[in-house]
């Protein structure tokens, strides 16, 4: 059994009063909170370690490079990656996704088409909008079921050789849906078609591996995996990154500078111009030691239980609508409870000291999909406790008798 209260304990927010409440945070699926180790690793750099990577021949320059590049190390196992070089290292899964979409633009052109869904966040839609809308291909969406789940018939009649991309989330930050990715994958390398997976709700629960997936490109973002923020990864085959053209020039990513022709840094350089977020990078080692050391077999079945306990409970009370109940979700739990403004239900609950998200939760069509203004969002990592659902959900029932 694991020990819930002890992780909690190396959690020094969890400990907070919020209005005079305990914190109750049930808002993982935007950011998670960071344990001691990763507060402290972004001091330790400060204090001790702080230089710029990659450039000076002194001491501290080398060990803050050797700190950099021992999360890449650590990022590269975690993933089951065959290669450091396939993992860049960018500001988040938005940054990663635009990195990919913008090579794009070079590599596709009128009568091609990439395929999303219905179900994305506007990180894995906008980028893709504005690759396609400059060289004529065509944006073709996977559909939503009403349970919450991808039309896999429809998309498989999508798919054709004018498929150039397919780029779906792993996990829906709006549902919890967990899509059936290695089946996608497969399909679309069938006709020939690379693949990008969003994994920003995957990776801080399910256990991925690159090579067993066979996915060509995968984005994830430390902030929602107990690190810090502003860092985030792509992984891309080697092949698949040195077929896109660089994303910003600067220093960093250049192997010879001239006016006539600049040639470029190897990966994964290419890749990353500029200063990086270096303490931030550093301390995400911190973080995902911190994953390894739970594992994360035992993370997703406790959020899985905690998940089964707050879906029964929540639909105990009368006119309380879940909107995502595949069979195969992540702990995220999207509700709604009658006429209800579910702003006004996280208002009150942040009185109570729970918080919680509300709105379309940066994905628009499936709002329209479910025709509905926004959701009131429930999303759950390693420290939240049974306890926790129950307060909230006392919380929950007061504020439907407050506001009908
Ligand atoms: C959070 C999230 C993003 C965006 O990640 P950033 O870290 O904000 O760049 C993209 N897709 C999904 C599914 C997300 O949950």
């Amino acid at each position: 059994m694991m020990d819930v209260s002890k992780i909690r304990g190396v959690f020094p927010i969890l400990n907070k009063k919020i209005n005079g409440n305990k914190l109750v945070y049930l808002d993982n699926g935007a950011s998670s909170q960071k344990p001691q180790s990763v507060i402290d690793s972004i001091c330790n750099y400060y204090e001790n370690q702080n230089s710029n990577v990659h450039r000076g021949v002194h001491f501290l320059s080398d060990l803050a490079t050797n700190r950099f590049e021992e999360t890449r190390k650590a990022i590269k196992s975690f993933i089951g990656a065959k290669y450091s070089r396939e993992i860049i290292l960018t500001k988040g899964t938005t940054e990663s996704i635009n990195l990919v979409a913008n090579g794009f633009k070079h590599l596709i052109g009128m009568g091609d088409e990439i395929i999303i869904s219905e179900l994305e966040h506007h990180s894995n839609i906008v980028p893709w909008q504005l690759c396609c809308e400059q060289n004529g291909a065509e944006l073709k969406i996977i559909p939503l079921k009403e349970n919450g789940e991808l039309n896999l018939e429809k998309f498989e009649s999508l798919l054709s050789k004018r498929t150039k991309l397919v780029a779906i989330s792993h996990v829906s930050n709006t549902l919890g849906t967990i899509n059936p990715i290695k089946e996608i994958i497969k399909k679309s390398h069938d006709v020939g078609a690379r693949v990008l997976i969003d994994g920003a709700q995957a990776a801080p629960h399910i256990s991925i591996n690159m090579q067993e997936l066979d996915v060509d490109l995968y984005c994830f973002s430390a902030q929602k995996m107990y690190g810090p923020t502003g860092v985030g990864v792509l992984y891309g085959k080697e092949e698949v990154l040195n077929e896109l053209p660089p994303y910003q020039g600067g220093g960093e990513m250049i192997k010879d500078v001239a006016f006539e022709k600049t040639t470029y840094a190897d990966l994964p350089h290419k890749f990353e111009a500029g200063t990086p977020n270096i303490a931030g990078v550093i301390a995400f080692k911190a973080a995902l030691d911190f994953i390894n050391n739970i594992s994360l077999k035992k993370i997703a079945e406790h959020e899985n239980s905690l998940l089964k306990y707050a879906t029964n409970e929540l639909l105990k009370i009368e006119g309380l609508k879940i909107y995502g109940v595949s069979k195969n979700k992540a702990g995220i739990i999207s509700f709604n409870i009658d006429k209800i403004h579910h702003y006004d239900i996280g208002v009150i609950l942040d009185k109570m000291g729970v918080a919680i998200r509300t709105g379309h939760h940066c994905t628009q069509p499936i709002m329209k999909r479910f025709n509905i203004a926004g959701t009131a969002r429930i999303s759950l990592a390693i420290y939240n406790t049974k306890e926790e659902i129950d307060y909230c959900i006392k919380a929950i029932k007061k504020a439907k008798l407050m506001l009908l």
